[in-house]
């Protein structure tokens, strides 16, 4: 009997299979389908949870970067799940699958970049597993978290007329990318942009405690792909002002030369960014908050994502978001 061995689900296809198929657990307020899991407690916290897969050859190479950075990256992007959310990180569990070739010392300074970027933001280390990888190196990593009792800001909650906003600059973090795959050394402002992201911590919790958005996430596939995600779960459209996407001065510069880089911006990833949704217009001129923050676009009622040029017409991104099956 023939065996039908498609594979054209693609990354997100598949985690709608799955959630399909797992159900719901009344202890949750929410599962599958956020940078988080929600978990109500007795009390007046609700318990945030996520988990994230770093596979050499797919996340990193280790010749691009130190060890002790790497570490602190593995940490980090975790973190962000939990800057989407609002929340406080509290305890992460770390599993390492080590290639014999990996020696002490670079195993060591893995865990010290880790416990270094989880110490930054109050966090600790609460288990994990260790065993040996027959191929390249594997970093488990989840996070556990707090937040206010129902003010976690999920990606669903969006409306129509909410503005759209997103902290901090984007592409750097995948122009560095670019220029180490073509053999090119990235100046240490964008090296630091891809080794070592900030996960926007106190600016979500600023968010959360203020109340101020209705959707949120962090930015890890690409700016239009994470939008996505909160226009699909929230069921509406939305229209960006290409000019108004935040780029760093380095980028600016690199863009003056090649245009066509405006793409890493919108859709290259791993920029650790908060994108938000909220009623509140101009909050970016208004409200001095923990991390600058711009006014990219407007939630409309159509569906789909839009994004408009300067002139009026609409601008085609020529890449599309990060999907681990395609
Ligand atoms: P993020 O980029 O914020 O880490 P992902 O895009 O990786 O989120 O995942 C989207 C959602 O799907 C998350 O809620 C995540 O927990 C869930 N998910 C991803 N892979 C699986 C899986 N293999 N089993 C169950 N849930 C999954
Ligand atoms: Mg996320």
């Amino acid at each position: 009997m023939p065996v039908n061995k498609s594979n054209s689900l693609g990354e997100f296809g598949l985690i709608d299979w799955i959630r399909q198929q797992a159900g719901h657990g009344d202890h949750l307020s929410l599962g599958i389908g956020d940078d988080c899991s929600i978990q109500p407690q007795q009390g007046e916290k609700d318990l945030l949870t996520s988990t994230d897969l770093f596979i050499e050859g797919v996340h990193f190479r280790r010749e691009w970067c130190s060890w002790f950075d790497l570490g602190r990256k593995a940490a980090a992007v975790n973190i962000s799940d939990i800057a989407a959310m609002g929340g406080t990180p509290q305890s992460l569990f770390l599993g390492i699958g080590r290639p014999r070739e990996m020696s002490d010392e670079e195993i060591e300074e893995l865990i010290s970049g880790f416990l270094a970027e989880i110490k930054i933001h109050g966090a600790v280390l609460a288990g994990g597993d260790t065993c040996g990888s027959p191929g390249s190196l594997l970093i488990s990593v989840t996070v556990q978290g707090s937040v206010a009792a129902t003010e976690a800001i999920c990606r669903e909650g969006a409306s129509y007329g909410d503005a759209i906003y997103v902290s901090g600059c984007l592409g750097d973090s995948a122009l560095a990318l670019q220029l180490l795959e073509k053999g090119q050394q990235p100046d240490p402002y964008l090296a630091g942009r891809f080794h070592s992201p900030t996960p926007r911590v106190a600016l979500g919790q600023e968010l959360s405690r203020r109340q101020l958005a209705t959707a949120m996430l962090d930015v890890s596939d690409g700016l239009l792909a994470d939008l996505d995600h909160i226009l699909s779960a929230s069921g509406v459209g939305a229209e960006l002002d290409l000019v108004k996407i935040p780029l760093s001065e380095r980028f600016q510069s690199s863009l003056s030369e090649d245009f066509s880089l405006i793409d890493l911006a919108l859709a290259g990833g791993e920029d650790y960014e908060l994108v938000f949704t909220s009623p509140l217009k101009d909050l970016d001129r208004q409200i001095e908050m923990e991390h600058p923050v711009t006014q990219i676009g407007m939630i409309s009622p159509e569906p789909g994502l839009r994004v408009r040029q300067k002139s009026g017409e609409l601008y085609y991104c020529q890449r599309g978001g990060f999907d681990h099956f395609s």
